[in-house]
């Protein structure tokens, strides 16, 4: 029988890390593919545990930032939107209001309710055998560890740092008393993470037509559209 892994993803971090994946490609229009990124890490766990591994949910946090200068929260919700809808991503969000709540912080909103969830699913009898955290921060190390402790296996999904982009603690680099499998680097598997753009039929968020496109994106307008808002500017 297959191993059940779920995963907890820490947005924030993965959302700003992914640059160093477009870096590595230098190539003009490249573009991660989310709908297999389920299947993908699937196919990594179960090469790392010697194992089927069955990826039963992916649980991705984020935050949603309201009343934040030069912070446009419709783009977010609208990319958390495609996560859910088209990538069989579970997307959990905290929302933060700039006006009221000056005391919290993205990372901390996001790494609480990542915890919460884990140690959630922990005690829920049969829910899993893996937990892979995807992250690149050592505070998640104490809940890695007790994760472990309470008898799930443990894998870390990170990224490695090149020259100036430092996006991950070298902690997480090597295999560790928490974790149960060598570290899974996302940037070994950048050819895998890309985007093969399909010509198919999508209709346009404002006017309604559909059109042929290769633009895989959350929102999709059409030429007309466009090229009416090109006008306007
Ligand atoms: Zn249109």
């Amino acid at each position: 029988m297959a191993l059940k892994a779920m995963v907890f993803v820490d947005g924030n971090w993965f959302y700003h890390s992914r640059q160093v994946l477009f870096n590595l490609k230098n190539e003009d229009g490249f573009e991660l593919d989310y709908r297999r990124i389920s299947s993908l890490i699937s196919e990594w766990l179960s090469a790392s545990f010697k194992k089927e591994v069955d990826v039963v949910r992916c649980l991705y946090f984020g935050v949603v930032q309201t009343n934040k200068l030069n912070c446009n929260s419709a783009k977010q919700i609208a990319f958390y939107d495609f996560l859910a809808r088209e990538c069989s991503i579970d997307v959990i969000t905290s929302t933060i209001d700039y006006k009221s709540d000056v005391s919290i912080s993205e990372e901390r909103a996001i790494g609480i309710s990542l915890s919460a969830a884990v140690l959630k699913n922990c005690v829920m009898p049969d829910s899993f055998d893996i937990a892979a955290f995807v992250c690149g921060s050592s505070d998640y190390i104490p809940l890695i560890s007790q994760t472990r402790m309470l008898g799930k296996r443990t894998a870390v999904i990170t990224m490695r740092n090149f020259g100036d982009m430092q996006h991950s603690s070298t902690q997480l680099h090597t295999k560790n008393v928490f974790t149960d499998c060598e570290p899974i680097f996302f940037d070994d598997h950048v050819d895998e993470l890309r985007l093969i753009r399909q010509e198919q039929e999508r209709e346009c968020k404002s006017c309604g037509a559909k059109e042929i496109t290769t633009w895989a994106g959350p929102e999709f307008y059409c030429s007309n559209c466009r090229s009416g808002y090109q006008r306007k500017r």
